[in-house]
């Protein structure tokens, strides 16, 4: 073995092969993958090999339709099998629902170039004769489905790794990981390895290996079953294979297994395996069969494939494999830990192996991504995540795979968790809570004799009346809103503001005030939507996205200089928004500083005292109404509420949530982190470039991509739309059709209460971007007109806002 290497990676199963293979084809040959036994030894070797792109992420479709189209270039470039059964798939819809996502997926799919296809009952019947479709409503197929060698697969990505300079140790088990001046010092029972980078692709063991660099990863093996038939003759009497059939409503996968069926479960009563640690001797053993687990599947089964009734049963594999809380791998750099890169928790390593591989080698070797990796980033999961909160989302996650996921749907596992102080005062006025990075946050607020609880749909929910009622409190009179989920960040030092210049491409506001600002990688793509306020020439605040603290304390580590400390304030600086015509006459009455127009204008900052609460207050509001958020210590929390609902009941106060915020801000148009900012798209397609400042004597990471831009504007450009919708507004990527083409996505939308339409936001070929434009949007499968407009639907001149 070598004793010093570029990158060392840590699993030899098909996850860590595609990683060493994937790093060596974007250049860095010096790479030693350590696999503790022989290749495929942990959850890889007893896989189904079944492969899809379906993924209600467009992200994660796209990473599986990256991987699948690798293995024809795995095999022509290694001469290796990969045992590739394209035979197609079809996942089957028994509710109207269900169908609704089916349809929603399709929709999507148009603009990703994948060739879906809705099918009815009898196009199901004729393509998979042995289903029974009784009480099925339709189905989506994909040509692109399909099952593979698991064995010979990873050895395809083994070889082509090992053809691009890899080395692949066998028999090496990584027993310590010490920090070293170059890297890691890696300890092995064959001895001591340098390597500047390590990988933790150790599949059930990423926990044990985790624990060597003193971080938690949140993931739990689940014990999986799947069960081969005898040969049937149906299926070897069969003109070519039969096709895979995913039933979502059986919980069940099928396909064809030489010449008979395999069928594998997601079962309710499901296990989790090896909770509090995998065991170093599990090797190539299987767990014991448990059909009392399976056995409602089973009988779901025998009356939607009534073949499998009377086939034998050739083999049953029971095996565990792992599972995040959301079911998405663990993937990238991890916070706080240098040189130490996740990729672990796939649960589906022959759809996600593959885009797995390229997204970690893309970020190893240039620092960014080519699509934004959130789905998938470890960052995505904060300090907060441990194993109580784990195992319960885990099952959660396993029991719910093939379930309807619906784009409002709150999950109830491990909640609540994380609260803020005033959950219970909030709890008693209505609140209706979701979930975001471990926190509870009011997503808008029942009424009396309301249910407390939002029905999970595709079509406008029951959240819809009062979600209505808490924009109409806003805009008629002054609404109130927790901060609490609000990512913040306090920035001193003497360096403070030259390092924000170089990070954040906008100016850098003077004392008292604050601006907006995008913070772009090299590429220009963007990182962060932020809200900077300077406190003095030496402390400032940042406000961007709670769901995104550990992607962006990522980012200013990487990037950290001498002479500047950032602290993140997330969970102890907390506090409101007031927002409404009567924001300004509440805050008045809440405090005896001068609060007036001309004393605290649009975008200024100040300390001051509200109730008894020293208070951070700065003028701006993303309703897009006069607006103010205030910052107190947590402990004042409770007061900083009691005192400003206490004087602003009279004056109309209500309580509104996340969903009546993102209402408000549509018809502003204003963007939203993760959906119209995010690291797929760059400022001068979303109009984010209006906040970069070109003048600023600063080379801001991103400039040059930000200026080439300016140069050459980027093809596509955000626009809002206006939709004639029914009963369902835009969620996200909703096709844009132009002249009977599809020509664009959306990026989200909904109902903007207080001007009465559905708006979406969305990408348009920017030649063909004006006001008017008259365009259809495909919502759950029928096209709606659509208008694209440019006037802001409630203070287009901003007079309300900046008064
Ligand atoms: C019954 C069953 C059916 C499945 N069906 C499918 C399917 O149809 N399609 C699909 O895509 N996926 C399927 N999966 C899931 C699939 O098996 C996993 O997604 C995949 O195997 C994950 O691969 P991995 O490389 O991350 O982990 P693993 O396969 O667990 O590999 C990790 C490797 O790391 C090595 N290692 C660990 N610690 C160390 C150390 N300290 N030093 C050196 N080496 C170490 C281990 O020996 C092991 O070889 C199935 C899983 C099961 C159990």
């Amino acid at each position: 073995m070598k004793t010093h290497t570029r990158v060392c990676i840590i699993g030899g199963g098909v996850v860590g092969c595609s990683v060493a293979y994937h790093l060596t084809k974007l250049g860095w040959s010096d790479v030693v993958l350590l696999e503790r036994s022989e290749l495929t030894s942990g959850s890889t070797w007893h896989a189904a090999g079944g492969f899809h792109t379906l993924n209600g992420d467009t992200n994660m479709a796209a990473l599986q339709g990256y991987t699948i189209g690798l293995y024809k270039e795995l095999e022509a470039l290694t001469g290796m099998s990969c045992g590739l059964h394209h035979v197609g798939g079809i996942t089957l819809a028994d509710t109207q629902d269900r169908f609704d996502m089916l349809k929603a997926e399709r929709a999507k799919h148009r603009y990703m170039g994948l060739e879906t296809e809705i099918l009815s009952p009898d196009e199901i019947k004729a393509r998979a004769e042995l289903v029974n479709v009784e009480g099925i409503v339709g189905g989506l197929y994909d040509p692109l489905d399909g099952h593979l060698d698991p064995s010979g697969t990873t050895h395809a990505y083994a070889k082509a790794a090992r053809m691009g300079g890899a080395e692949i140790e066998l028999h090496t088990k990584v027993e310590r990981l010490t920090p070293h001046a170059e890297g890691w010092e890696v300890v092995t029972d064959k001895g001591v390895l340098i390597a500047e980078h390590v990988v933790n692709a150790a599949g059930l063991w990423a926990r044990e290996v985790a624990e060597m660099v003193g971080v938690y990863h949140p993931l739990l093996p689940m014990a999986h079953q799947y069960i081969v038939t005898d040969d049937i003759r149906q299926i070897y009497e069969r003109e070519g294979e039969f096709p895979h059939v995913i039933d979502p409503g059986g919980e069940s996968y099928l396909r064809q297994e030489g010449r008979g069926l395999c069928i594998g479960f997601y079962e309710k009563k499901c296990e989790p395996w090896a909770v509090d640690g995998t065991p170093w001797d599990f090797g190539h053993e299987l767990l014991n069969d448990a059909f009392d687990k399976i056995e409602d599947s089973i009988a779901f089964a025998y009356n939607r494939f009534p073949v499998l009734e009377t086939a034998g049963v050739k083999s049953v594999i029971h095996g565990p494999f792992t599972f995040a809380p959301d079911g998405n791998p663990l993937v990238g750099p991890v916070p706080g830990v240098r040189n130490y890169w996740a990729a672990c928790a796939v649960m589906a390593g022959f759809s996600q192996g593959g885009g797995v591989g390229l997204t970690l080698a893309q970020w190893m070797t240039t620092g960014e991504t080519e699509r934004d990796p959130r789905a998938l980033d470890v960052a995505r999961f904060g300090h907060w995540t441990t194993p109580g909160y784990t195992v319960p989302k885990v099952v959660e996650n396993y029991q719910n795979r093939f379930s309807v996921s619906y784009p409002n749907e709150e999950l109830p596992a491990a909640r609540p968790f994380r609260t803020s102080p005033v959950h219970d005062l909030l709890d008693g006025m209505g609140a209706v809570w979701g979930q975001t990075y471990g926190l509870e946050v009011a997503n808008y607020f029942a009424r009396n004799g309301d249910a407390r609880y939002e029905t999970p749909s595709f079509r406008r929910s029951n959240a819809f009346g009062p979600t209505g009622a808490e924009v109409a409190a806003v805009r008629g009179a002054v609404g109130i809103n927790e901060l609490s989920n609000f990512g913040k960040y306090r920035v001193t030092g003497p360096n403070a503001r030259a390092w924000l210049d170089r990070i954040m491409a906008g100016r850098i506001p003077q004392p008292g005030r604050l601006s907006l600002t995008p913070m772009l990688a090299p590429s220009g793509r963007i990182y962060g939507d932020f809200t900077v306020s300077c406190l003095s020439e030496t402390e400032f605040q940042l406000i961007a996205s709670y769901g995104a603290q550990a992607f962006h304390t990522r980012w200013f580590d990487t990037h950290a200089e001498d002479g500047v400390t950032v602290e993140n304030l997330s969970d102890t600086r907390l506090g409101f928004q007031i927002a409404g015509p009567r924001a300004r006459d509440l805050l008045a009455a809440c405090t005896r500083a001068d609060v007036n127009a001309d004393a605290l204008r649009f975008f200024d900052v100040r300390h001051m005292t509200v109730g008894m609460a020293d208070c951070i207050v700065q003028r701006v509001s993303y309703t897009g109404d006069l607006g103010y958020e205030i910052y107190c210590d947590a402990p004042a929390q409770r007061h900083l509420f009691q005192t400003l609902w206490q004087a602003g009941e009279p004056m109309g106060l209500r309580p509104f949530g996340m969903r009546a915020m993102m209402s408000l801000r549509l018809e502003k148009f204003f963007g939203a982190w993760s959906r119209e900012y995010s690291p797929d798209y760059t400022a001068a397609e979303t109009g984010l470039d209006r906040f970069i400042s070109f003048t600023k004597n600063s080379d801001f990471i991103g400039r040059a991509a930000a200026e080439a831009e300016r140069t050459t504007p980027p093809a596509r450009q955000l626009h809002a739309f206006e939709v004639a919708a029914d009963d369902a507004d835009v969620v996200a990527y909703e096709p844009i059709w132009l002249d009977g083409k599809v020509a664009g996505f959306c990026t989200s939308g909904g109902f903007a209460h207080h001007s009465g339409r559905s708006v979406a936001l969305g990408f348009v070929p920017r030649e063909v971007a004006q006001d008017g434009l008259e365009a259809e949007i495909e919502i759950l499968g029928t096209r709606h007109a659509a208008r694209l407009i440019t006037t802001p639907l409630f203070d287009a001149d901003g007079a309300r806002m900046r008064g």
